[in-house]
């Protein structure tokens, strides 16, 4: 499974087709040297869209799209590295201003993992009843504690779990797929909706209650053990260093497997990134994104 794209091969890239790829290489050159995983995603998106334009011509229009996005006519698309990282760093100053009090003993990473579908009409429905579901849930909890000040800041994100990722994953992470819907006899991929953010300023104590507050707007039925978690913050970076790169890992908009369902867990084995996903996916994910609003239809934010 191909993760690098070498210089060499991009230019073959670009001379096999008509389509400018280092035009848009050469007009965003200080992004991609500052930023080198954007520059690899977006290889990693032209040679998706010329291995199988042919077979599926739309990935090639929404290769055009990227190709054509210019400060001025920004493509808004999830695939664009240029649109993606303007996200980023917005993101990262919009928070860094939120959480401008914040320390490390008080805030924290969440990740909570939604219920599984293979429909994307319905993954981006179970997003909207979370988001719902969570800000009621927070609301009530203000009702009881009026001076309570949390703020939660972060970005839903689509992940696609296909039966070789179920197939390679540890015990406890089949259980939590079976948990979450995946359904292993039906051979097919299903989405992973899932939320990152910031959660800060959290006192030790009030931890358990605002992780039970989460689980519960998370689904209806019981709790699943591992579904929602609240990590601090690493010690060993600077808060403002933690919340830069959480801001701009909430906002990554991921296209590509992953082989660990908790992508934050650096504890542990750190998440390699493999294959893009599958044309076909990849193309109904980003149009459908960009039917719901593109990046602001990801984005959830509150304060308690
Ligand atoms: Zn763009």
């Amino acid at each position: 499974m191909k993760t690098y794209i070498s210089d060499s091969d991009f230019e073959l890239m670009d001379s096999a087709t008509t389509i400018p790829l280092s035009l848009f290489e050469l007009r965003n050159d200080r992004l991609f040297e500052s930023d080198r995983s954007s520059k690899m995603a977006f290889r990693m998106l032209c040679e998706q869209a010329l291995l199988n334009y042919k077979k599926f011509p739309p990935i090639g229009d929404l290769l055009e799209r990227v190709i054509d996005c210019t400060g001025k006519r920004p493509c808004r698309l999830i695939c664009c590295p240029v649109c993606r990282s303007k996200k980023q760093s917005e993101a990262t100053l919009s928070n860094l201003e939120t959480f401008q009090n914040a320390t490390n003993e008080n805030s924290y990473f969440l990740t909570a993992l939604l219920p599984m579908s293979s429909d994307l009409d319905e993954t981006s429905k179970t997003i909207k009843n979370h988001r719902k579901n969570m800000y009621y849930v927070f609301r009530e909890y203000k009702k009881k504690f009026p001076n309570s000040n949390i703020d939660i800041v972060g970005a839903y994100e689509y992940d696609l779990k296909s039966i070789d990722e179920y197939n390679m994953s540890s015990e406890r992470a089949r259980k939590l797929f079976t948990q979450l819907g995946f359904d292993k006899s039906k051979d097919e991929s299903m989405w992973l909706p899932h939320l990152h953010a910031i959660v800060s300023p959290l006192e030790e104590k009030q931890v358990s209650t605002i992780r039970d507050l989460i689980n519960s707007a998370t689904l209806d039925t019981d709790k699943i053990p591992f579904s929602v978690e609240l990590k601090r913050f690493r010690e060993d970076k600077v808060v403002s260093e933690n919340i830069s790169e959480i801001s701009k890992y909430c906002w990554k908009v991921r296209l590509q497997h992953a082989d660990n369902i908790f992508l934050d867990n650096k504890d542990k084995k750190r998440s390699r990134y493999l294959s893009m996903f599958p044309v076909q996916d990849l193309y109904y994910l980003v149009s459908h994104i960009a039917s719901q609003g593109s990046f602001k239809s990801l984005k959830f934010q509150t304060k308690i």
